[in-house]
């Protein structure tokens, strides 16, 4: 059953989210997409432990910052929710997080070589990701955010960017919406894989704080053209 408190609209663009994400190759059978209960502030929407293209408005959970299931669902939640909660705990401005294993951020994360806005599309990255090392909260791991102290330590890692790559996983991103945060996704693994091959050819020139600052603020104001483009994309969600 879907959240029977949750808003109807916001359960939809989650759903769409979703799939938005699968169809763009940011994640796979794995990664995951939530947003924050504009209603109870200290509650978010994830989907069951799914894929994301399969899933539909009846897998949407609710959950508590300890990552526990609300509403008496009992179903099957992703290992990797304290990502979610720990990061809504911290950071009270952030409205939505992606979290992706997108393949051509990975190198960055596993050489400790942080991601840097190579154009004005990913001015959102700001002067330059963050990095969390798991080794130094959690020793030798699986690599997974699977409690509340590893989600903690990423969230402290994170800090107030809007970007954070985990070396030999994959990378978490937060924004101030739903839209906002799948337009972040996607631009992080464009940049990833432009960033590459700029290094490639030479010493690339980054957009400096001030130019990703204007860049990111322009387009916040259009991104709803490329959010409706991908919506068209995946079709009806029923
Ligand atoms: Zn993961």
């Amino acid at each position: 059953m879907p959240p029977n408190t949750a808003d109807p609209q916001l359960v939809d663009t989650l759903v769409v989210a979703n799939r938005i994400l699968a169809q763009q190759g940011i994640v796979d059978g794995f990664g995951h997409v939530s947003v924050r209960d504009p209603h109870a502030p200290d509650r978010f929407l994830l989907s069951r432990s799914l894929a994301p293209a399969q899933v539909t408005r009846a897998d949407i959970m609710r959950f508590d910052f300890e990552g526990n299931a609300v509403d008496g669902d009992t179903r099957a939640p992703y290992l990797e929710r304290y990502i979610h909660s720990e990061i809504y705990r911290a950071r009270a401005d952030v409205q939505a997080v992606v979290h992706s294993h997108s393949p051509s951020v990975i190198p960055f994360g596993a050489t400790r070589q942080p991601l840097r806005p190579l154009y004005h599309m990913s001015g959102f990255i700001g002067v330059a990701s963050a990095i969390f090392e798991i080794r130094e909260a959690g020793g030798n791991t699986d690599m997974l955010i699977r409690d509340a102290l590893l989600g903690a330590a990423l969230a402290r890692s994170l800090g107030d960017r809007s970007v954070v790559l985990m070396r030999g996983h994959g990378s978490t991103v937060v924004g101030n919406s739903v839209e906002q945060v799948i337009y972040r996704a996607i631009y992080t693994e464009m940049n990833a894989r432009l960033q590459m091959q700029a290094l490639g050819l030479g010493d690339p020139v980054f957009l400096n704080e001030e130019e990703a600052h204007l860049a990111a603020g322009v387009n916040d104001a259009v991104m709803r053209r490329a959010w409706d483009l991908w919506v068209a994309a995946v079709g009806p969600i029923a």
